[in-house]
């Protein structure tokens, strides 16, 4: 392998652990490294447990000596966003609200990547409960983006792309509600798959907006990114909106790109808004793809102007549900000022809770009103309907579409933390998707000017995977953004 062993893809670790040039005691000792050197300029981690996470990799290099090895995945150390449970592992949603907490179970994704022998490190940080877009409303600060510190690495998994693109983890886990495994991803310059919804477990997964969530996957490669969806995905029980779809062998399939026949171009994403360089960068892949015997063809998502609004909405309304079991009772953090029990529920969550979860409560109280329920709630499920609608039609026609995943390159810390109608904009061309139910991923396709990554998102019929991330592998293979690696 050629340059830092941090830097070392998935695949490539695979086989010099398999051929006993690298222990997963070395790679693991490796990225601790890396991280305790650059993560104080990043703080892309809330927590890690160092001698826990150097456990499993001894583990990991015994069962392997011994013929036992589990999976492709098995001695790779991963970082968890600090909203999926790991047993015994803090658990804080970069919440103030939880400090303190400890999960006693894991969620279905973290107990599928235990059996298949991933070495689980670190917690990594994320904007509070999942709502930003930037990394700034973390309790533990902001993160920084590793192609340039100045600047925001995206979010909501802000840490979980900057840890992997900066060599602090090989993979990592994120979840996705309108953009927030995506726009980190091509802010961070890695791949990043938001899979369908219903492909993936959300059991041990906090819930910000259950109709909408899904756990996502980051990686450096294409490959990679295939081999721990395929770890994790999968039909459980202990998750009713969990579907029984059938698994394909993703690895396999990555070759399998001239089964995607034709890719459509939403014309909605290509208007004003979007910056010249992420435009040219876009046009110049779908140009490869054209030539690579694709059929490009221009399609039509009339609805998803409304996805934003549709989705603040939605999302607000799940969310003000889903958070009110945060009020110092049952677990985290209490209030020391409460005098009786419900100064406990309204000081702890006065004082538990950040600006902008607190605006979100707000917003979907409000919308769930008995005075507001119809004319907002019940219109946005209406209009969501219909996005859905444009996407499936859509869908009858083409196999994939190609979007940009952002309007600009990432942004600077505090460029729009004061204004947050400019920072909702930031997912405008990832949200629908959500909101369809499909499947999308962020892949790199080139840089700006001043140095900063350009991803482009590729969206997939619902538990079409395969397809998506064989279209990506193609676009990976003949161009060199995976070698590229921030100076950091
Ligand atoms: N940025 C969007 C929001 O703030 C999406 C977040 C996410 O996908 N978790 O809600």
């Amino acid at each position: 392998m050629d340059g830092e062993i941090f830097y070392g893809s998935a695949a490539e670790l695979e086989r010099l652990l398999d051929s006993g040039e690298l222990t997963s005691q070395e790679l693991t000792e490796a990225v601790i490294a890396r991280t305790k050197l650059v993560d104080k300029k990043l703080n892309a981690f809330i927590h890690f447990d160092e001698e826990k996470t150097m456990r499993e990799a001894i583990a990991s290099d015994r069962r392997r000596k011994s013929g036992r090895k589990m999976s492709a995945l098995d001695g790779i150390p991963i970082g968890i966003k600090d909203l999926i449970a790991e047993r015994g592992q803090p658990m804080t949603c970069g919440s103030k609200i939880l400090s303190g907490y400890v999960s006693p179970y894991d969620a279905t994704v973290v107990e599928r990547m235990r059996e298949s022998g991933c070495v689980l490190w670190g917690r990594l940080n994320m904007d509070e409960f999942a709502m930003g877009s930037s990394n700034e409303n973390s309790h533990f600060g902001n993160v920084a983006n590793p192609w340039d510190i100045s600047r925001v690495p995206g979010g909501s998994s802000g840490g979980s792309a900057a840890a992997v693109a900066a060599g602090e983890a090989i993979l990592a886990l994120g979840s996705d509600t309108g953009g927030s495994v995506r726009q980190p991803a091509a802010f961070c310059g890695i791949v990043g798959l938001k899979p369908s919804y219903g492909a993936v477990s959300r059991y041990g997964l906090v819930a910000f907006a259950s109709s909408l969530d899904q756990v996502g996957q980051f990686g450096r490669t294409v490959a990679d990114v295939a081999s721990l969806f395929q770890i994790i995905s999968g039909h459980d029980e202990r998750d009713s909106s969990s579907y029984p779809f059938e698994k394909r062998d993703y690895g396999a399939e990555l070759s399998n790109h001239s089964r995607v026949k034709r890719i459509g171009i939403p014309k909605e994403c290509f208007g004003d808004g979007l910056d010249e360089e992420i435009r040219r960068a876009i046009e110049a892949a779908i140009d490869f793809y054209g030539s690579g015997g694709h059929e490009i063809v221009e399609v039509s998502l009339p609805t998803i102007e409304y996805a934003i609004p549709v989705y603040y909405v939605i999302a607000t309304a799940e969310a003000s549900a889903n958070l009110a079991r945060f009020d110092g009772i049952r677990y985290g953090y209490r209030s020391a000022a409460a005098q009786n029990a419900i100064d406990i529920y309204f000081k702890t969550r006065g004082e538990g809770f950040g600006a902008e979860v607190k605006r979100r409560i707000m917003l979907g109280t409000y919308v769930l009103s008995s005075e507001n329920f119809e004319s907002c709630y019940l219109r946005a499920q209406k209009v969501r309907t219909m996005i859905r609608g444009d996407f499936m039609r859509v869908f009858t026609d083409v196999d994939a579409m190609i979007t940009p995943v952002t309007p600009s390159a990432a942004f600077k810390i505090g460029e729009k933390i004061a204004d947050p109608m400019r920072m909702y904009l930031s997912d405008i061309y990832t949200i629908s998707v959500n909101l369809a139910g499909a499947c999308g991923l962020s892949l790199p396709c080139g840089f700006s000017k001043t140095g900063l990554p350009i991803g482009m998102q590729i969206i997939g019929r619902p538990f079409h995977e395969h397809e998506i991330l064989a279209l990506a592998n193609e676009f990976e293979l003949a161009h060199d953004f995976r070698g590229m690696h921030p100076d950091i």
